[in-house]
């Protein structure tokens, strides 16, 4: 990194820590209470451009490295995590055309998707395929100039909200091996796909989980991410280790908001005539959460830095990924209890962290998955 990006990326993350103390935090308790979603805090990120943080300069977008988009990303769930929902999907289908996109896919969408003109995000998930993509069912055939799109989607982020999405759909159901014959279309709102109903959650409420539905939505064959069918798997696995190390940032920030809490907490309470944060017990929490968050950030830098050498790290973003989101998960939970009965309590913010962490475990790929991951990548690279 250049000195000048390094001034650059300071500048924005200035920026970033301005807009979350101004702009977000004093709304996101009602807003998340009311599970609204936040059409303000939505307009003030177009302003500061972070629906085309790692979008390329060349396409109007803010060209952030991995790192520093972790680091917004950590900070931003620090405050309220379903913020980031709302640009990291959006990313992740951004960063699908920039890397396998045609020239004219890339300048007719990046600039629109890099101001927030056009936001979205990606439709993987089907009532019988999550943690499998091979097993979904959504299928296109071929008429004319056009895709023909049947078939459900469901838990989609912004699948309400957003303008457009990038959606996983078979093109040839009976190809062998499955992923040959999965493709990627971007689909705009339209004639044929419809919202079925958006999904009540546990948490990362404000932000608009849905069911979609397609019913003979005729898609245009120029939208078919590529221009060639049968690679949108590939397209889909590509993304994912900037995808994990972001959820691990996620984890990041709720495991540094938990410890934020407790350490204020533990020094207002007081119990037996002293302050909570002097008896043995609770320093004993307060030092194991602390590591914990400590230790999640530096798997997550690590991470994001390999994938900024342009390295293979799909076992470095599993570790970051299990490891910071179970961080989140257990900080959140030893927060709760800091706060004894207050915890669990909605006038304090810990009961919203501990409602966001469980999500972690879950979104792109479980942290079950995240195991396999890593064990398999240690016997590929360390072969007898
Ligand atoms: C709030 C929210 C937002 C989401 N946003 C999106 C989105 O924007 N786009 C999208 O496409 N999807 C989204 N998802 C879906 C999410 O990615 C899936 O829920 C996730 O991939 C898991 O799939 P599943 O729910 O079908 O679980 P399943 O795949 O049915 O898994 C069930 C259990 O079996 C385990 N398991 C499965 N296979 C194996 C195996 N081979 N070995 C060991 N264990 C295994 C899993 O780890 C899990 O514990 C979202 C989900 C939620 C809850």
């Amino acid at each position: 990194m250049t000195i000048h990006q390094a001034d650059d990326d300071r500048l924005i993350l200035d920026s970033v820590d301005r807009f979350l103390e101004r702009d977000v935090a004093p709304y996101a308790h009602k807003l998340e209470h009311d599970d609204e979603w936040p059409a303000d805090i939505v307009e003030k990120m177009r302003e500061l451009g972070l629906f085309g943080a790692t979008i390329g300069t060349d396409y109007g977008g803010l060209g952030l490295s991995c790192t520093t988009y972790a680091t917004i990303v950590e900070r931003v769930s620090r405050v309220w995590m379903s913020v980031t929902g709302i640009f990291n999907s959006h990313l992740i289908m951004a960063a699908a055309v920039e890397r396998f996109g045609t020239p004219e896919q890339k300048t007719k969408w990046l600039p629109r998707f890099a101001s927030g003109e056009l936001r979205g995000g990606i439709a993987l998930t089907e009532p019988d395929a999550g943690t499998d993509l091979q097993a979904i069912r959504t299928r296109a055939h071929r008429q004319g100039d056009s895709w023909i799109v049947n078939g459900t989607k469901t838990w989609i982020s912004n699948g309400i909200k957003g303008h457009v999405l990038a959606v996983l759909v078979k093109t040839d159901p009976e190809a062998e091996p499955r992923h040959k014959g999965i493709s990627l279309f971007l689909i705009e709102k339209g004639p044929g796909f419809s919202v079925s109903r958006k999904l009540e959650k546990l948490g990362y409420k404000g932000i608009d989980s849905a069911e979609l539905q397609f019913q003979d939505c005729a898609v245009p064959a120029e939208n078919l991410i590529g221009g060639v069918p049968g690679k949108g798997f590939a397209m889909i696995m590509a993304g994912l280790e900037l995808g994990r190390i972001n959820v691990a940032a996620r984890g990041v920030g709720i495991a540094q908001a938990a410890l934020d809490e407790a350490v204020k907490y533990s020094q207002i309470r007081k119990t037996f005539g002293k302050p909570i944060c002097e008896h043995q017990a609770i320093q004993l929490t307060l030092g194991e959460m602390a590591t914990r968050a400590e230790a999640a950030r530096l798997l997550v830098r690590n991470a994001a830095q390999a994938y900024d050498r342009g390295e293979r790290c799909d076992m470095e973003a599993g570790m970051a990924k299990y490891f910071a989101t179970e961080a989140g998960l257990t900080n959140s939970m030893d927060a709760m209890r800091v706060h004894g009965g207050y915890g669990y309590s909605k006038e304090f913010p810990v009961e919203r962290l501990y409602r966001d962490a469980p999500l972690l475990t879950i979104g792109e790929g479980t942290n079950e998955l995240q195991r396999i991951i890593i064990a398999k990548q240690l016997i590929a690279r360390n072969p007898v």
